[in-house]
């Protein structure tokens, strides 16, 4: 453990904090984490917790999650550069031309989005359970934003219409992989499991021996009997996948799949995060309490 960890633990003792860590965050930064996990996982933890502080290493949309569902509590993300490109591809304002183009559609937004933008949508829903989520909405038409890759993997699973807003909206992290690398991976590994995540594209997916969120792939890594897998999402989780699984061989799908966004969290900036109790992520009474409606139909939805 280097010093600044030390001191960052001390600190998080004395400041009677807790650090959360989503599985894309740095090696260094996962290390001193008292949870690391999915972006959901995150906010069920943040809600249980009692610490006063909640250091959230993660980007812009999942902290303000954390504020919809611990609105008591202090959220603080370390840096302000952590924002979600995907989240920003859906303004508020242009959601809300689309409902009003769409009148009497029922809107799923994906958790990836800012909180103004799921106060107006009537549920969310993760990665993990777009499909649930869908299938149970009864209307064979719905409005899905922002990940047109999920919408159509959705669309695909569902049979429904799904109408992705905005059009074209992407993880640019998750259309780094392609197909033919792929394709040519197997073909050097050819014991080895692809698993990919529900953002690639569909042609990737094609490809793929499971698709699934973070969690769910930590889950599926841990319980196949196969010794190799090649990880089709961003390069943080082979971290945590290495380090529960010490006896499996986990392949890069593409070394380059990088969150900048995650990224710009450092442990020198966690540090001064607890130092200074910066940056304080609020967001207004009226948008916590509808957008808490549209995380809590999610749950009841799915349960
Ligand atoms: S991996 Fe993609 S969806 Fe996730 S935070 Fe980064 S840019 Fe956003």
């Amino acid at each position: 453990m280097t010093e600044l960890q030390k001191k960052i633990l001390d600190l998080k003792q004395e400041k009677d904090a807790i650090i959360l860590a989503h599985n894309y965050q740095r090696p260094e930064i996962q290390d001193i984490a008292d949870f690391i996990g999915d972006s959901i996982e995150l906010c069920r933890k943040a809600m249980s917790t009692k610490a006063k502080i909640i250091v959230f290493c993660g980007v812009d949309f999942m902290a303000q999650s954390a504020v919809i569902l611990n609105p008591d509590k202090k959220v603080l993300i370390p840096s302000k550069g952590a924002l979600c490109p995907m989240a920003q591809m859906l303004p508020a304002d242009y959601f809300k031309l689309w409902q009003e183009r769409y009148p009497g559609v029922p809107t799923v937004l994906y958790v990836n989005t800012l909180g103004e933008a799921k106060a107006l949508c009537d549920v969310c829903c993760t990665s993990a359970n777009a499909v649930k989520v869908v299938e149970k909405i009864p209307s064979e038409r719905v409005l899905f934003g922002p990940d047109s890759h999920l919408a159509a993997y959705v669309a695909k699973r569902t049979g429904k219409e799904i109408i992705p807003v905005p059009e074209g909206g992407y993880c640019p992290v998750h259309v780094l992989f392609e197909k033919e690398d792929l394709l040519k991976l197997k073909q050097k590994y050819p014991q080895a499991l692809l698993m990919v995540h529900p953002e690639c594209p569909a042609e990737v997916i094609e490809v793929a021996d499971f698709t699934g969120s973070t969690s769910q792939m930590c889950r599926f890594a841990k319980e196949t009997e196969a010794k190799q897998l090649i990880v089709g999402t961003e390069i943080g989780l082979i971290y945590r996948l290495r380090k529960e699984n010490p006896d499996k061989e986990f392949i890069p799908a593409n070394p380059e799949a990088i969150c900048t966004a995650m990224k710009t969290i450092t442990l020198e900036k966690v540090y001064l995060a607890l130092k200074e109790e910066r940056y304080e992520v609020t967001l207004s009474d009226e948008i916590i309490s509808k957008a808490q409606q549209s995380l809590e139909k999610m749950v009841e939805i799915v349960s």
